[in-house]
């Protein structure tokens, strides 16, 4: 009895001496905001117990999130914030010692959605909290939703990966979603460059989207091509060269079934059509059957034009569009294609991602695959369409004024346009004919 006693006094003793032992410590937080919210991630050393309020009567508005029994090991003042939605993380009084109360700042109010993730690859234990809302300042070099125009080619150019998701990653430590961000906007660039076409960029920073979120982003914009870049990877060192990869025909039916069981995105998918509500669905079903019969066979032959220019840069690990299912490539409404620019895995391959100028010949590649599939089949009622249209094959007995007086336009006018230097024209020379003046 008296041991017993002296034990119970030892434990006491000790304690009211120790400080108190935090069970989970925050290792580090990392920021990613997005156009469409920010995302903070806390790495922790096991798996996180969290409550939360928001305090939102007056400005900045906070997120305010406890952690029981843990402890900070994040020095907050260097944590730089980049987003326009989060102006700072700080900490304040817990309410019970050991424990962390960390304050988020906003300019806004938001509904967070937090959530807790398991380790997972190069992550361990993880609290996601995704604070919905523009979040990122504009990119004066990417056009938005708002600048697109209608009688260009719309090119929806998705970067793979991003944020907390780096894609594959390279012996030297190259991150995929990195490469692939830099070959996206140069792609990018060189489309906007084009009078004739258009890109819009799905990622065009460091930040994550969901996978099946990417091809909805172009439907709505309502793109004439989705094309997903990445790069390669596996386990050994060995492989390498480029492929292109397009929606699969088993995938392409799985997908159709579930459009059928969503009115909404099925009248986006038939381009505003409304979706017809009937017993069978069988006019819907013919409907996007036909859509994504279009799909399917204009997303393989434009990876093939794209592939015959890749081929003439880099090596190719496949030489035929390769058949995948994939998340990013289940558009029925436009033709897609995801390239892998070669493997960042195999040594050699990676230093070539890494390289600038092969970026540029990568993205000059892709460029004008696409170019000429759009010049071959242009969208109706873009630039190109016009332009294919008034093309004309000269035959006996033609005259540049008899054309010019036939498409309504001057001799000038289609001297300028053909850099022609007199005005003798051969039969079965082509000519290209400007628009009526
Ligand atoms: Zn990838």
């Amino acid at each position: 009895m008296q041991r017993f006693f002296a034990k119970v006094m030892t434990l006491v003793l000790v304690a009211f001496v120790l400080p108190v032992q935090a069970a989970n410590t925050i290792k580090n937080i990392r920021m990613w905001p997005s156009p469409d919210n920010t995302r903070v991630v806390f790495d922790m050393a096991g798996a996180p117990e969290y409550s939360y309020f928001s305090l939102n009567q007056s400005h900045p508005y906070r997120l305010v999130i406890d952690f029981p029994s843990t402890e900070l090991n994040v020095n907050l003042e260097q944590l730089e914030s980049k987003s326009l939605l989060l102006s700072k993380i700080r900490t304040s009084t817990p309410k019970l010692p050991g424990s962390t109360r960390i304050v988020l700042e906003l300019d806004k109010q938001v509904d967070p959605v937090i959530q807790v993730l398991p380790p997972q690859q190069m992550h361990g234990h993880r609290l996601v909290v995704d604070l919905p809302g523009a979040s990122l300042k504009r990119d004066a070099a990417a056009l938005s939703a708002d600048d697109l125009q209608e009688r260009k080619v719309t090119i929806a150019i998705d970067a793979g990966h991003g944020g907390e998701d780096p894609g594959s990653i390279g012996p030297s430590g190259t991150y995929e979603k990195d490469v692939v961000l830099k070959v996206a906007r140069a792609l990018a660039k060189m489309i906007n460059d084009d009078p004739g076409m258009q890109a819009y960029l799905i990622r065009s920073d460091d930040y994550y989207i969901n996978l099946n979120e990417r091809p909805r982003k172009a439907e709505r914009i309502k793109a004439d091509l989705l094309v997903s870049v990445h790069a390669d990877g596996f386990t050994s060192p060995q492989p390498r060269g480029a492929s292109i990869w397009v929606l699969s025909n088993r995938r392409a039916s799985t997908e159709m079934g579930r459009l059928l069981e969503n009115k909404e995105r099925l009248s986006d998918v038939l381009g505003g059509v409304p979706a017809v509500e009937n017993e069978d669905n069988f006019l819907n079903e013919t409907l996007i059957s036909m859509s994504m019969d279009h799909a399917m066979a204009s997303g393989y032959e434009a990876a093939n034009d794209v592939l015959r220019e890749l081929k003439q840069i880099t090596r190719m690990h496949k030489s035929k569009p390769q058949h995948a299912s994939l998340a990013v490539l289940t558009s029925t409404a436009m033709p897609s294609m995801l390239v892998e620019t070669g493997f960042i895995t195999n040594p050699t391959e990676e230093q070539l991602l890494r390289s600038n100028q092969h970026q540029q010949k990568l993205a000059r590649a892709i460029y004008q695959g696409v170019r000429s599939y759009f010049m071959r089949r242009p969208p109706d009622g873009t630039m190109f369409a016009n332009n294919r249209a008034s093309r004309h094959v000269v035959r006996s007995g033609e005259s540049l004024s008899i054309l010019a007086q036939r498409y309504n336009t001057s001799i000038a006018a289609i001297k300028a346009r053909n850099n022609l230097n007199s005005s003798v024209i051969q039969i079965g020379q082509v000519l290209e004919i400007p628009s009526p003046e």
